[in-house]
């Protein structure tokens, strides 16, 4: 920065414009004397006299115009002053001041601008700090999505690819640097069984608008790179912020090794299943040809002591089922083969089928009709009936004596609902939440002489939902009875296919 005269202004404009004022006004009266004497003097001194006048005027026009000049400089000169400040400060040296003196409007102007610019540098200063605050945490955050174990992907809003951790690169096979920008269903495919989830299922948006939309999925299958595959439980969460949508953050964590291992426990445990069930069903047949042809010649305890045995191989040949068909659903190969079916139908006869057993309790079983036309429903009759007779067992044995059970069904949004209701033990929340888990039972009464093994509710949801329907329970508290409700769905109409000739 060239050195700048310092501002002094105040002193010299004031003696100046005195000045100014005070020559014009001195000649102006020399002249006017001059002139008011014109007459009186002689023919011979009067052209002397206009030579005189003459040069006192030029004299007087210098003197002005050099004041002139110099008040001119001495104003700019101090607005040059600011302005190359400015400049100065403005180029980059904030901490730049421009010298002020004076206490006029300019030095002020000069004040107000040193005011700003140490405003600015401090800004700067703090915003600087800021930055760096902001670098390093940002650094911090990055090592650590990096050596997080999990697979960690962020997606802008048009759902290409932000960040890919390491575990990402590791489990899909591509690297970060081959895959920024572009779009991840293009190159990483998740599934569920043979059906591929696409795109706008796992990254949705929520249809108000307000909330953060999230996904969660366990135990899909991830082909990534080369056919690359995995097994991952995938949780992808929409990032908001100030209600504006900034993408998506999907994290996915590898479940290969414990699916591995699981798989291996399945086949042990269907394998075992499957080695009990043939003896299962000798023990069984002979036992009832045994009780058929020696029925006469039991005593009363002998027959006590089969009944039981009767009971418990019942018992076992359920669980074993069980065990087949949860091993079935976790392996993925429990296959529907559906039809339409008059589904009004079956749940009358299903009601009709447990009648003696409700009688038995002396609990009222009824079936209210629907006042309309229930249509045909796509289901594996077998695996529906399953269902229902799943639902309505517990609720027999699950309600006292003396007690009602009542089943009807109800049209909504494209559904059909099939209500149990009971009066029996109910349930609470915590109950609710977890009742249709594997292996999950209440602890406490069990009305009858049937023991359970947790697993009904499980294989009872497992069928609902690849009928596509859902499944739920509603209940006032213990004591207070539960409703048990699941849903199937309409026929959808066939595509109207049109054709242009
Ligand atoms: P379980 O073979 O033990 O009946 P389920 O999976 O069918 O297995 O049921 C799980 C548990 O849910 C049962 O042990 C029982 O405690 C509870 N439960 C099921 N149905 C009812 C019901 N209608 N009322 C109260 N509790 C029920």
């Amino acid at each position: 920065m060239p050195k700048l005269p310092t501002l002094n202004l105040t002193p010299k404009v004031i003696i100046f414009t005195l000045i100014i004022f005070i020559i014009p006004f001195l000649s102006i009266t020399i002249f006017w004397s001059m002139i008011l004497n014109l007459k009186t003097y002689p023919e011979s001194h009067l052209q002397q006299l206009i030579l005189q006048i003459l040069a006192l005027f030029l004299i007087n026009f210098g003197l002005v115009l050099a004041l002139f000049i110099w008040i001119l400089k001495s104003l700019i000169q101090p607005i040059k002053i600011i302005r190359l400040g400015v400049e100065h400060i403005s180029s980059g040296h904030y901490d730049y001041r421009i010298p002020t003196i004076t206490n006029d409007d300019i030095g002020k102007t000069a004040t107000a601008i040193n005011t700003m610019a140490a405003t600015l540098y401090d800004l700067i200063v703090k915003s600087e700090h800021n930055k760096n605050v902001i670098l390093t945490e940002r650094n911090k955050l990055a090592l650590a999505i990096s050596s997080i174990s999990e697979g960690i992907i962020t997606l802008d809003n048009n759902l290409n690819i932000t960040l890919f951790n390491k575990a990402a690169e590791y489990l899909t096979g591509y690297s970060q640097a081959e895959v920024l920008g572009k779009r991840l269903g293009t190159l990483v495919h998740f599934s569920q069984g043979q059906i591929e989830i696409p795109e706008s299922e796992y990254c949705s948006k929520d249809p108000g608008g307000f909330t953060s939309s999230s996904y969660e999925k366990k135990a899909l299958k991830l082909v990534g790179r080369s056919g690359k595959e995995s097994t991952i439980n995938l949780l992808s969460k929409q990032i908001k912020q100030s209600g504006s949508d900034l993408g998506y953050i999907i994290s996915i964590q590898d479940v290969s090794k414990e699916s591995q291992l699981e798989a291996m426990k399945l086949d042990f445990v269907s394998m075992a299943a499957h080695e009990l069930r043939t003896p299962l069903t000798s023990i069984k047949g002979y036992l009832a040809v045994y009780r058929q042809e020696n029925e006469a010649k039991f005593t009363s305890e002998q027959k006590m002591f089969l009944d039981r045995i009767s009971i418990a191989t019942q018992q076992l040949s359920a669980l074993v089922e069980n065990i087949l068909s949860v091993a079935k659903i976790e392996r993925g190969a429990f296959s529907l083969s559906t039809q339409a079916v008059n589904w009004q139908d079956i749940v009358k006869q299903t009601v009709g089928d447990f009648t003696l057993r409700a009688k038995s309790k002396r609990i009222s079983l009824t079936f209210t009709d629907p006042i309309f036309e229930i249509p045909k429903l796509n289901l594996d009759k077998i695996r529906a009936t399953e269902v229902l007779s799943n639902i309505l067992a517990n609720s027999i044995n699950y309600t006292d004596v003396g007690g009602s059970v009542n089943v009807w069904m109800e049209l909504k949004d494209n559904f059909v609902i099939t209500h149990v209701k009971d009066t029996g033990i109910g349930l609470t929340p915590d109950q609710v939440q977890h009742l249709f888990s594997k292996f999950y039972r209440v602890l406490g009464k069990l009305e009858g002489t049937m023991k359970g093994n947790g697993l009904g509710l499980y294989i009872t949801k497992s069928i609902v939902e690849l009928h596509k329907g859902k499944i739920w329970v509603e209940s006032a508290g213990l004591g207070k009875g539960s409703t048990f409700s699941f849903s199937f769905p309409l026929p959808q109409p066939e595509p109207v296919v049109k054709y242009n000739f």
